[in-house]
């Protein structure tokens, strides 16, 4: 929802060459704290001559950056680092109060952003080029790596500072200057992020919040000074900003939802399986990407003897308000999510589905305006319903029936999603059979939630993912530098000059 009326709720800003800046546009979106129900703040939405003046002041800041040691860069991301850790307690209040996820789900996230940052701090390692001697003629040819100038991230409401980090550390630490354009359901944490890189000593105008919705982010894909978009939020406006940014002759990664399956095999310790579940499926009620959504046992006996173990588990899950030291997890994001999600279940019994834990109407000991649904189950869904074909972002799970590995490997890869998938079993064949046939980009062997450490590449498959590069991991250096191969030689004395026509060969 958008407002343009004057009122008591706080105006936030945009952080523009090293300031907190107030808006121009007197378009503001509302900012909930979801745990209540009510408006904490307002989100200035910029207007596209509010993005292209801080392209401008970005660009300007580029041209310096990019010519400062890269030891010394790093010396400002060990700082920004250790702000990060100093301000944890701050920083997970804060995504608390604007996403409604509980405070330890926040603090997990910082230190999964962290990883990141530590990644970042070995640019130097990863910038390092080739180098051949004397390819031919005294030649010595060399590669070297360079920052691409002002680089853009757009990020979602789900993890208001991890995915902000694991976008643009690395982008930072390679010389680039950065533009954030956070999620307008979650722009405090972005801004104090800012607040933590000039303490850092970055200098101004290397980091910009841009605080914005359509129009923010269609001038960013026209800006013709922007070189590189990281992309992060739902399947079709990832495809948006990929044809669209590809078009204007841009780099994108851009990553989109998921839907991920757990298969339970008949050899697998239920109990594992089924605390596993739990935690993956409904942490942060269910709104990450690589949430767990569907469980699917093989065979009917692995079938009635998880959903049995299963069902008294999650009818104990807790929903409550952020902090609700003893909840699980939180509120969903929005009224019109809450909807959304109902709406989903409500289908899917008419189609069908077996409601085996009813949590639409739960129990909270928080104002009631929260938008809170407590954990629902559904068995019986079969690949036809809409609740197993959509990518849904609320604690309503579901259990698919399967008879064999086969038959759960098929429809996996006949899923429009790629994010994130899992295996629980004790059998090394069926393991390998599935992590070799799967068409998955993040494929766990009885592991929760597969998401690589922050040193290892992530990203999905299929419609998870558009663009080949991918995000935390060393591939985001590549990502963020255009690389460029020298030839060069220095002959000791003047030689006869002759001119060759023949192509230059290495046999010279
Ligand atoms: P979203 O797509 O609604 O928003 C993401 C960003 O796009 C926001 O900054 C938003 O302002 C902008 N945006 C929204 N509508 C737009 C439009 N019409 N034109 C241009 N820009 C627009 O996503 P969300 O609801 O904030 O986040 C949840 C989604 O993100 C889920 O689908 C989740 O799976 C996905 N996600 C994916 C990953 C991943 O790594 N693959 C990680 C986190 C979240």
């Amino acid at each position: 929802m958008t407002t343009t009326t004057q009122n008591a709720v706080k105006k936030l800003t945009h952080f523009i060459g090293g300031e907190m800046t107030p808006g121009k546009s007197e378009r503001f979106g509302d900012v909930y704290s979801p745990s209540t129900g009510e408006v904490i703040a307002l989100c200035p939405l910029a207007s596209t001559e509010e993005v292209n003046e801080a392209v401008e002041v970005a660009h300007a800041a580029f041209e310096k950056w990019k010519r400062i040691s890269l030891g010394k860069r790093v010396e400002v991301l060990h700082r920004f680092r250790a702000l990060l850790v100093e301000e944890t307690n701050r920083l997970a209040e804060m995504i608390g109060l604007e996403s409604g996820k509980t405070v330890a789900d926040a603090k997990g996230e910082i230190v999964r952003g962290i990883e990141s940052v530590d990644l970042a701090i070995n640019a130097p390692h990863l910038l390092k080029g080739e180098y051949s001697v004397n390819v031919g003629g005294d030649i010595n040819s060399f590669s070297i790596k360079q920052p691409l100038g002002v680089v853009a991230a757009i990020s979602p409401f789900n993890f208001p500072v991890m995915v902000p980090l694991a976008m643009t550390s690395m982008a930072v630490a390679v010389g680039n200057a950065v533009i954030l354009k956070p999620s307008e359901k979650v722009p405090n944490s972005a801004l104090y992020i800012s607040e933590l890189w000039k303490k850092a000593g970055l200098p101004d105008g290397v980091w910009t919040v841009i605080n914005g919705d359509k129009e923010a982010v269609d001038t960013i894909l026209k800006n013709p000074k922007i070189h590189a978009i990281s992309f992060v939020g739902s399947t079709p406006i990832a495809e948006y900003v990929y044809s669209e940014g590809t078009k204007n002759n841009k780099r994108v990664a851009a990553f989109g939802g998921g839907k991920n399956h757990m298969i339970i095999m008949p050899d697998a310790d239920l109990d594992q399986a089924v605390t596993a579940f739990l935690g993956a499926a409904y942490g942060s009620a269910s709104q990450r990407c690589m949430a767990i959504s569907a469980a699917m046992p093989v065979g009917e006996k692995t079938a009635e003897a998880f959903v049995a173990k299963l069902k008294a588990r999650v009818a104990q899950l807790k929903v409550g308000a952020y902090t609700d030291e003893s909840a699980d997890f939180g509120a969903v994001i929005t009224q019109q999510s809450k909807d959304s999600v109902l709406k989903y279940i409500n289908e899917s019994i008419e189609e069908g589905a077996v409601l085996t834990v009813d949590g639409r109407n739960p129990e909270v000991n928080a104002p009631e305006k929260g938008f809170y649904l407590g954990a629902t189950l559904l068995d019986h869904v079969t690949p036809d319903m809409k609740i197993y074909r959509d990518e849904v972002f609320g604690p309503a799970r579901i259990v698919v029936r399967v008879s064999t590995l086969d038959e759960a490997i098929n429809l996996i890869n006949s899923h429009e999603f790629g994010n994130g998938v899992t295996i629980y079993t004790e059998s090394g064949p069926a393991a390998r059979k599935f992590t070799q046939e799967i068409e998955v980009g993040m494929v766990g062997v009885n592991v929760p939630i597969p998401i690589p450490v922050g040193y290892h590449n992530f990203g999905g498959l299929k419609r998870s993912k558009f663009g080949e590069a991918h995000m935390f991991g060393p591939d985001t250096a590549r990502f963020f530098t255009k690389s460029k191969t020298v030839s060069e030689r220095w002959p000791e004395a003047k030689e006869d000059s002759k001119t060759e026509f023949a192509f230059p060969s290495s046999n010279q």
